[in-house]
C-alpha cells in the first residue's frame, strides 16, 4: 500500500476544507493501492469527517497530547480524535519540534497513547541542514528512531515513519533522489535489525507535481506526506496521479 498525505498545517478553514474534499471526492479515486490521508486543523476535522463519510479517503489529525484526559488547557485527547472517526495523527512534525518543545521522549509517550487507544501514528522524523552539513544525519536519524519507539507495543495498529529533512520543508527544494535512496535504505534496515519492523516509509519535503514521480520511482518509498502542494486540490491530485501511475 502507499499513502498520499495532505498535511494542510494552519491553513484551510472550515469552509476551504470542504471545497476542497468537494472537489477532490469528484475526480477518480479508485486505486486501491494508495491510501489518501487528509489531516486539517482541528476545528475543521468533524465537518471534513461528515464529508468523507461516503469516499475512501481517510482523516487523519496533526498532534495529540499524549494524555488521554485532564487539566491540559488547550490539548486535545485521542478519544476527542476518535469521535470524528480519525483513524491517523501525525506525531513528531519538525515544526512541533522546533516551535513546541516536542522531544523525542514526548513522543515515545504520544506513540504509546496513540497506539493504546488504537490510532494509527505518522511519526515524522529528520535532520536539520546543520546536522546534514556536519555529517549527522544518520545519527540523528537513529537518535530520533531510538528514543520514540522505545518499548512501543504496535500491537494491531498501522505505523508510517515520514522522513522530512527539516531543511527541505516548505523550502521548494526537494531532497535528490540520491539522498532520499541513502536514508531510506538505511532507515529500511535499522529499524528492521533493531526493532524488527517493516514497516511502509514515506518522504516529506517540498514534494510537488514536478518531482513527484522521480521520488516515487526511489526503491523503498511507500508516499508522500505533503505540505505546501497539498493545498492546491489540483496540484495533490496531480502528485496522487504520478503515484498511482507508477
Ligand atoms: C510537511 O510539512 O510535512 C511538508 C512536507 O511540507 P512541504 O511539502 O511544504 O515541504
Amino acid at each position: 500500500m502507499r499513502y498520499c498525505i495532505a498535511n494542510w498545517k494552519m491553513n484551510l478553514n472550515i469552509s476551504e476544507s470542504i471545497d476542497f474534499i468537494r472537489s477532490l471526492s469528484k475526480k477518480n479515486l479508485q486505486n486501491n493501492k494508495t491510501t489518501i490521508i487528509l489531516s486539517p486543523s482541528f476545528t475543521s476535522l468533524s465537518d471534513v469527517s461528515k464529508g468523507l463519510k461516503k469516499t475512501k479517503i481517510q482523516l487523519g489529525a496533526q498532534n495529540v497530547n499524549s494524555n488521554t484526559h485532564g487539566s491540559y488547557t488547550g490539548e486535545i485527547s485521542v478519544s476527542m480524535l476518535k469521535e470524528f472517526e480519525c483513524g491517523w495523527v501525525i506525531l513528531g512534525h519538525s515544526e512541533r519540534r522546533q516551535y513546541f518543545n516536542e522531544e523525542d521522549v514526548i513522543l515515545n509517550d504520544k506513540l504509546n497513547t496513540v497506539l493504546a487507544n488504537g490510532l494509527n501514528p505518522i511519526l515524522c522524523i529528520g535532520e536539520s541542514f546543520d546536522q546534514r552539513k556536519n555529517n549527522e544525519t544518520f545519527s540523528v536519524l537513529k537518535h530520533q528512531l531510538d528514543i520514540a519507539l522505545n518499548n512501543i507495543e504496535i500491537g494491531n495498529n498501522k505505523i508510517l515513519l515520514a522522513y522530512e529533512p527539516v531543511w527541505a520543508i516548505g523550502t521548494g527544494l526537494a531532497a535528490t533522489t540520491d539522498i532520499i535512496s541513502e536514508v531510506i535504505n538505511y532507515l529500511k534496515e535499522y529499524l528492521m535489525q533493531n526493532f524488527s519492523l517493516n514497516i511502509p516509509i514515506l518522504y516529506g519535503g517540498s514534494v510537488s507535481k514536478e518531482n513527484s514521480s522521480a521520488i516515487i520511482d526511489i526503491k523503498g518509498v511507500d508516499g508522500f506526506l505533503i505540505g505546501t502542494s497539498s493545498l492546491d486540490v489540483n496540484e495533490f491530485y496531480d502528485i496522487y496521479l504520478n503515484m498511482i501511475k507508477r
